[in-house]
Parts: C-alpha cells; structure tokens; sequence
C-alpha cells in the first residue's frame, strides 16, 4: 500500500459542493482507503483574469494502484465533475493534484511527483499541514518553513462547517 496526498480545487459552480462531492467520492471508491481529509479553505485564484475565489482541501489516502493508474481514477473523477479545461490555470469546477505518493519523485510525461507547484502555494500547504502538522518534510523543508516563503499565504481563510 502506498500513503498519498491529493490536492483538491474548485472555483465554479459552488464550489464547497463539489469538494464535499469529490472527496465523498474518493472515499467510496474501492480502490482507495480513506485516511484523512482537512478542514475545506477559501482562497484567492492565481492565475490570468479575475476569477472566483477557490475552495480547497487535501485528503491523504492510501493504495495499491500504481502512480498513473492513480492519476487515471482523478482525472475520472475530474470528468465526473464536467470539468472545462478553457485555459491553462483558468478556473476550474474540480482540480485533482496527486500532491505526495510514498517517497517517490517521479518525473514522467503525464506525472511528476512531488507535484512540482505545491511547495509554493499556502492553499495547498495549509490544508495538508491539518493532517500533517507543520513540522512534515517535503524534501528539505518543512511545511512551516515553505509556508513562510508563500506569498498567497493571507488569502487563505478555513471555511465554516
Ligand atoms: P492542471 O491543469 O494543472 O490540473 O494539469 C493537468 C495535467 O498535469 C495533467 O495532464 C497531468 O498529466 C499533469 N500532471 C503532472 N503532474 C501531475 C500531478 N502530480 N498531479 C496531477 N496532474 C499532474
């Protein structure tokens, strides 16, 4: 079995429900078991244009599918969300990121691993660090020493259950 870590974003069509609906998803299926889930974040989008703010969350699970069947079941679930792929960091009803598998870094055309953006965003680090703590390591870093150096780190507020 192997422990990962899956960013969830959405910034359309209300987009707490399609968190709370994906990460219901990932729990039911088969192939996956649940370990966590965080509290859900609000943050403000980066990327081109205005854009609604986001909703994020991260789950840790664990399992036994290689790293792009993995990578497959997301994108699966991304689908089932009718995500839209307008533009590059455009906004998004559901953004699946496989943050973390085991200790392996991949570098693939489809997969890399660690996910190469998440050491520099508060909206992933944050909601990692409730399953975590502060004191995990990514690399050489903890994830209280990255967040110090993330400049959205502000714009990240928990949500209200
Ligand atoms: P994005 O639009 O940012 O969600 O990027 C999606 C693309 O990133 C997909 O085509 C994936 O093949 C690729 N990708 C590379 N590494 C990862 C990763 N760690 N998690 C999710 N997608 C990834």
């Amino acid at each position: 079995m192997a422990v990962v870590f899956v960013a969830l974003g959405s910034n359309l069509d209300n987009p707490k429900e399609h968190i709370e609906r994906a990460i219901a998803e990932l729990r039911a299926d088969r192939r996956l078991h649940f370990i966590a889930a965080s509290n859900l974040y609000s943050s403000k989008a980066v990327g081109p244009g205005h854009q609604p703010d986001y909703c994020n969350a991260v789950v840790n699970l664990s399992t036994e599918l290689k790293p792009e069947s993995l990578l497959d079941l997301l994108q699966a679930v991304e689908n089932q969300h009718r995500r839209v792929r307008v533009q590059r960091w455009g906004a998004r009803t559901l953004d699946l990121d496989l943050l973390l598998f085991e200790h392996i870094t991949l570098h693939s055309k489809r997969l890399c691993i660690p996910h190469p953006r998440m050491h520099e965003r508060a909206f992933v680090l944050i909601p990692l660090a409730d399953i975590t703590g502060v004191d995990f390591y990514i690399g050489d870093k903890s994830v209280n020493q990255l967040l110090e150096k993330c400049v959205d780190r502000g714009t990240v507020q928990r949500l209200a259950v």
